[in-house]
Formats: C-alpha cells, sequence, structure tokens
C-alpha cells in the first residue's frame, strides 16, 4: 500500500476563530474532504478518513522547533529528548548518524521497498550548502543516509518532481534564469501522486505555511494555504484505491496569526486512504514513523 507523506512545516491545529487562517482562508478540498476547515472541530475517524491532534512538544520545555522534531517525525525517535532541547532550522550534529541510518526511508528501503524524494533541488541550494550558506535539512540528511537519489531541475520540467514552492512562483521570482514555468497547484498534486505508481513511500517537503507564519514570504498567509489546498485538490483527485495520502507538521505556527512565531499547538495527523487504520493510535510525532511501515507493511 504506497503512502504519500506531504509534510508542512509549521501548520497546528487549532479551533476555529478569527485567528486562525485555516478557519478563513479559502481551503474548498479541505473543507469538502473533512466538512469544515483543517481545525480541531474536525477531528475524526473514519474506515478512509483519519484527522487526529498530535503533540509536538514530547515533553520538552520550550517551543517545537523544525531541527528536532522533523527528526522526530522521520525517524520515529524523540530527539528533542535526546539533545535536550528544540532545536530550529536543521539538526544537531549529533542527530545527524541517526537520520542517516534510522530515518524512516532508511527503514523503507531495508524491507526491499522503494521510497522517494519528490523535491527538486537546484544547483544553487547545492551551491549553497558548499558555501555554508544553508546546512541540510533532517529530510536530506535522511534521504542521503539511505542512498535516495535527490530529484534535480530536469526532473521538475519533466513533471517528475516538485518544487517546496508547489507552483514554482516563488522559484521562478527568485531564479528567474532558470526558465521553470509557473503551474497550477493541483498539477504538482497529480504529479505527486503519479510517483506512488513506481515507489512505496513517496515524500514531499513543503516550507510554506513555516516562512509565511513568520512572515518571510512575497506572498500572503492566504495564498500558500490556497496553494496547499490545490495541491491537495490534484492529490486527491488523482489518488488510488491503494494509495493513502498522509499530511503532518513539525510544530504550529500559521493556525495562530497572533503569535509570532511557532506555538504549542498540537499538529494535524491527516490520512486519507485504506491505511488510515495504522495511524488511529499516534499520539506525537514519534508514532508517525511506525504508522507508516506498518501502513507500507499491511497486504
Ligand atoms: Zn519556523
Amino acid at each position: 500500500m504506497p503512502v504519500i507523506f506531504v509534510f508542512l512545516d509549521g501548520v497546528g491545529l487549532a479551533p476555529t476563530s478569527p485567528h486562525n487562517p485555516l478557519a478563513t482562508a479559502a481551503t474548498p478540498t479541505l473543507q469538502q474532504l473533512l466538512g469544515g476547515p483543517l481545525t480541531q472541530e474536525q477531528i475524526q475517524q473514519q474506515p478512509a478518513l483519519l484527522l487526529r491532534a498530535i503533540d509536538t512538544t514530547l515533553g520538552v520545555p520550550g517551543l517545537p522547533q523544525s531541527g528536532t522534531g522533523q527528526t522526530a517525525l522521520l525517524t520515529g525517535v524523540n530527539a528533542p529528548a535526546l539533545v535536550g532541547r528544540h532545536q530550529p532550522y536543521y539538526p544537531p550534529v549529533a542527530l545527524r548518524p541517526l537520520l542517516a541510518e534510522r530515518s524512516i526511508f532508511h527503514q523503507v528501503q531495508t524491507r526491499g521497498l522503494r521510497a522517494t524524494f519528490a523535491n527538486a533541488f537546484t544547483p544553487g541550494y547545492w551551491q549553497a550548502l558548499a558555501d555554508r550558506r544553508l546546512r541540510r535539512t533532517a529530510g536530506v540528511i535522511a534521504a542521503e543516509g539511505a542512498g535516495l537519489r535527490l530529484r534535480n531541475l530536469d526532473d521538475l520540467r519533466a513533471g517528475h518532481a516538485l518544487m517546496w514552492d508547489i507552483t514554482h512562483a516563488l522559484l521562478s521570482r527568485r531564479d528567474p534564469a532558470l526558465n521553470i514555468p509557473v503551474i497550477a497547484a493541483q498539477l504538482a498534486g497529480e504529479r505527486l501522486a503519479a510517483l506512488a505508481h513506481t515507489h512505496d513511500l513517496v515524500f514531499f517537503e513543503c516550507f510554506l505555511p513555516d516562512l509565511a507564519g513568520h512572515g518571510r514570504l512575497p506572498v500572503s498567509v492566504a495564498d500558500v494555504l490556497e496553494w496547499i489546498d490545490g495541491l491537495l485538490a490534484g492529490l486527491l483527485a488523482a489518488l488510488r484505491p491503494q494509495d493513502t495520502l498522509l499530511l503532518t507538521s513539525d510544530h504550529g505556527n500559521i493556525e495562530d496569526c497572533t503569535a509570532a512565531g511557532h506555538t504549542h499547538n498540537p499538529v494535524p495527523l491527516l490520512v486519507v486512504g485504506a491505511a488510515a487504520r495504522h495511524f488511529a493510535t499516534v499520539q506525537d510525532s514519534t508514532g508517525v514513523a511506525a504508522g507508516i511501515i506498518a501502513a507500507l507493511s499491511s497486504p
């Protein structure tokens, strides 16, 4: 049973309120799927649809952060407890071996199954790593450790990869010389779904909500939520009966526009498809990896 894992950075699950953009933005796909917006009121469990609120604080004081939060999601290990803090942005060096050797990608590969990282990376990204202007995200460390091939602009142009900004609108604005056409978010979702035809675990990471929540994008929070909803529209329309969509996050941010940054809110664990039952008891971000393995292992 293939699993398509959509990782969204910085999306919490909060009650409906005028201060929750998830309740006020146009998200017709999520509304139709859940019977309402992606808020706590829509928590539910059906045979092929699950929405849970899962904890990301993991018993460690302070606001949840990406470096350790993403490590917990991708390894199933309580990364903040291991290093004694929530580490922002990138995983601490001490956690790199864990990510490289015990990630969900590695676990999938050792079972003889096929994992893939759907994101395309530009030459500029690899140069920024070489120049130490950027560091590797948890996802990239895990993918490299498992020996996955990371996709490039040729894959993107051929429709076999996605950019982290979904529509290429930000990419083409930042780097017009790459000449990458802007696409509809729905098409990105269809392309993501198609990768499950040849892989068991398809992983896509999107940093739009966290960056929008921090006010670091030239587009609005509402635009970002509209793109994500469009991605889900294309993805859900192209989902086959054997496919499962898994969507979750590393910490809250975008769901509370009164907070300057991250929140203590739980995050959504949204699962659509026959494997939803394997996630029915997940309590926090350390339980997601085991759910994926159980889903992939079920006949
Ligand atoms: Zn952040």
